[in-house]
């Protein structure tokens, strides 16, 4: 019974977050002694394709009908589910991003699986139960779940797990189903994208600025200290809310939860709020004024200072690194 793992691209491509998956599958195949299936649907590249077997990947089955080049979520929760019968796959792996969360209970609904979200381990196998770390409440807590169902549907969150470098290879298939009308009733036709910075949710490094920025036209030093380190910026609530920045960067519990290896954050207080959305960050810097900032005891390094002096220094020393 091989893992069946869906390896959504981008435009195409295939993202880290995408490797760190067939990787954390990977693992998950050889735990069970089997071997490790990659669905990839819409128009990839033979090359990049290859890619998933120097993750993990035996074998990748290709499926690039014209009326599946864009993500429509039904649709593609039945070819996965539809892939997993074909395989005789009992365990389903997903990226827990934007489509992913989409896809991963209506997989699971199709299977009759039982399905872990926001997964940020490897499962634990004892005794003949099957239970998984996930992120609970916004990522405020961890939850451990058992899951007890034949079939299993898991998302892993981004950053959870490394990306290894198996130096292998995988034989590619040509995948087809016959997906029902029914399950095109929404059809997305066109992705035009309104920025070409970095996706916050899929960011490395994540530079975030709050209130103590004072107004927009501060926000040019953040920007820069972002371009140089290949990061993507984020903002506070109010900052959004007061059209500082736009929506798309609000992070935390009613916003974006962003799990980076870096989090960078300045004159942003460290309310629960933002940090439910922060608090997988791998390592937070903070940046704040007042040394009794809530945001310093969650803080790996904190810098007590005024923004306006510390950033364009650190500015500088990034550009001589
Ligand atoms: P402030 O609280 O005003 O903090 C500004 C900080 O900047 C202060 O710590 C100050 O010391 C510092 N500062 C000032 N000047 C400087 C300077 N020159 N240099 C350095 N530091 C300086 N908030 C979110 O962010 N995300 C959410 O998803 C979210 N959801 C919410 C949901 C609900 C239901 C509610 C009630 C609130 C929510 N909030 C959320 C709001 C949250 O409670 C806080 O009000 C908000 O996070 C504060 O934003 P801030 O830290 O940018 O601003």
């Amino acid at each position: 019974m091989p893992v069946l793992v869906y390896t959504e691209n981008a435009g195409g491509k295939f993202k880290k977050s995408i490797f760190e998956v067939v990787s954390y599958a990977k693992a998950i195949a050889d735990a069970q002694s089997t071997t490790l299936t990659a669905i990839s649907i819409g128009d990839v590249s033979a090359d990049d394709l290859a890619l998933l077997g120097k993750y993990g990947a035996d074998k990748v089955l290709n499926v690039s009908a014209d009326k599946l080049k864009n993500f429509v979520n039904q649709a593609y929760a039945s070819v996965i589910a539809e892939a997993a019968k074909s395989e005789g796959a009992d365990i389903v792996v997903l990226s827990n991003s934007f489509s992913g969360r989409g896809l991963a209970p209506r997989v699971g609904a199709k299977l009759d699986a039982g399905v872990a979200d926001g997964a940020v381990s490897l499962p634990e196998l004892s005794g003949g139960k099957f239970s998984i770390k996930k992120t609970a409440f916004s990522g405020k807590a961890f939850a451990v779940v058992e899951l007890t169902s034949a079939k299993k549907v898991i998302a892993l969150t981004p950053n959870s797990y490394q990306v290894v470098d198996k130096g292998t290879s995988a034989k590619v298939e040509d995948f087809s189903v016959d997906v029902k009308e029914s399950d095109f009733k929404a059809m997305l036709k066109e992705i035009v994208r309104s920025t070409d910075k970095i996706s916050l949710p899929d960011a490395d490094i994540v530079v975030s600025g709050g209130r103590g920025l004072k107004g927009p036209e501060n926000w040019g030093m953040v920007e820069e200290l972002a371009n140089l380190l290949g990061a993507a910026t984020a903002c506070s609530k109010p900052v959004s809310d007061a059209g500082w920045r736009p929506h798309s960067e609000h992070v935390g519990q009613t916003g974006i939860a962003v799990s980076p290896n870096l989090y960078i954050a300045i004159g942003i207080s460290g309310a629960i709020q933002h940090l439910a959305g922060i608090s997988r960050s791998k390592v937070i810097v903070v940046i704040n004024k007042d040394p009794e900032a809530p945001f310093f005891k969650v803080a790996d390094y904190g810098i007590v200072g005024d923004a306006f002096e510390v950033v364009p220094k650190l500015i500088e020393a990034v550009k001589a690194y």
